[in-house]
């Protein structure tokens, strides 16, 4: 249990003693200015010491350490969690928008060979809590470097697999939705393609961006690249996302991470396409980041551009994300815990073993 963590109701319950509104009051403080309770000068001081000596009311995460490259454009909090586990989680600055990547899992156990969060394997599932404080910590470090400036977007595209952790992510999403109050069309979920996951987040019938990691698109490729592949084949997959659109009306976007040689011919573009009509899906094609144990590098930039015409030619709404943070290792798949020694016991789950046993794994 964490500050982040406890309900509303349980708020009201807590502070029984005190006036109607003052459960209210914190809630609103914690999540939409992002102050802890310890700061809020509106509440009494004898109130406020109590907060802070009670276990169950600190924050969830303590910083280790803060790492920025692009001129601080981009900056790369690596946080403890109480169990000593660590975490990840990038700021990033726009000439627009300020976005913030979150993590959504300690680890990963989809085991996704050019990942370095894949790379390291499965601890645990993140509580609601430590999502949501990691959305709190943007929001205040947004504003005090970056005087008013307010967090405008949230992705879910740091260390986990999000849809492996539903029923902590539905409830984070609605608190950073609801009570942080960050539009939904503003919120991105990123996926490998759990399919029941992506079952039930259709159901929520809310306008969060959907975004799926593909990389490839035909089994074998795929299954090479994205073992849970195996689990759930194309087929099963894009019947889902179809569904997925006829029910609420939302485009998804396809991830693409350029692979030298790999995922990157005009006839994987081709392949692609195929997927890409009849879904009217975007796609987002990410050069790849470097990561300690995958040897393949990304593809060429003038590859990169001629695949993106391909798609663009043949009415794909394309776009290339630029490389944030890759001097921190905090771009895209390169968030991992190889910057502290904390415990540095191996995942639970092997990374990438070949018969990939969900149980346990899927919330
Ligand atoms: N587990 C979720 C979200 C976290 S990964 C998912 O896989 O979608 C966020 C994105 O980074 C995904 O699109 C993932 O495929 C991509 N990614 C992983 N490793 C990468 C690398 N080395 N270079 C570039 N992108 C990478
Ligand atoms: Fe997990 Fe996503 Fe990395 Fe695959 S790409 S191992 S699903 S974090």
């Amino acid at each position: 249990m964490s500050l982040y963590d406890l309900e509303i109701a349980q708020w009201k319950q807590l502070l029984s003693a005190e006036p109607s509104y003052r459960a209210d009051q914190i809630w609103q403080a914690i999540h939409k200015h992002a102050i802890r309770p310890e700061h809020l000068t509106s509440i009494p001081k004898q109130l406020r010491d109590s907060i802070a000596k009670t276990a169950d009311l600190a924050p969830a995460l303590s910083l280790v350490n803060l790492y920025t490259d692009d001129n601080e454009l981009t900056e790369k909090a690596l946080f403890k969690l109480d169990d000593q586990r660590v975490l990840e989680t990038v700021l990033m600055h726009y000439s627009d928008r300020s976005t913030v990547c979150i993590s959504s899992q300690a680890g990963c156990a989809m085991g996704c060979k050019f990942c370095a969060t894949g790379q390291q394997g499965f601890y645990r599932h993140l509580t609601t809590g430590e999502i949501v404080e990691q959305v709190a910590w943007a929001i205040s470090r947004t504003r005090t470097k970056r005087g008013s400036r307010r967090l405008t977007n949230v992705v879910f595209m740091g260390m986990g697999e999000p849809l492996a952790n539903t029923k902590n992510l539905f409830k984070a999403l609605q608190r950073i939705n609801v009570d942080i109050g960050i539009g939904a069309r503003h919120i991105t979920v990123s996926t490998v393609g759990i399919i029941p996951g992506i079952r039930r987040f259709g159901k929520l019938n809310q306008q969060y961006n959907l975004a799926i990691s593909l990389h490839a698109a035909n089994n074998e490729k795929r299954t090479s690249l994205v073992p849970i592949t195996r689990t759930y084949p194309l087929e099963a997959l894009l019947e889902v996302l179809a569904d997925y659109r006829r029910t609420t009306n939302r485009r998804i976007s396809f991830e693409w991470a350029m692979m030298d040689g790999i995922n990157d011919s005009d006839q994987d573009a081709r392949e692609l396409i195929a997927i890409c009509v009849p879904l009217q899906a975007h796609v987002n094609l990410i050069p790849l980041n470097p990561t300690p144990k995958w040897p393949g590098s990304g593809s060429p930039m003038a590859r990169v551009r001629s695949f993106s015409r391909i798609l663009e030619m043949a009415g794909i709404v394309t776009s290339i994300r630029d490389n944030r943070g890759t001097k921190i290792a905090a771009a895209c798949g390169q968030l991992a815990e190889t910057h502290v020694t904390l415990g540095g016991d191996e995942g639970l789950f092997a990374a990438g073993s070949a018969k990939m046993d969900l149980s346990g794994l899927l919330d």
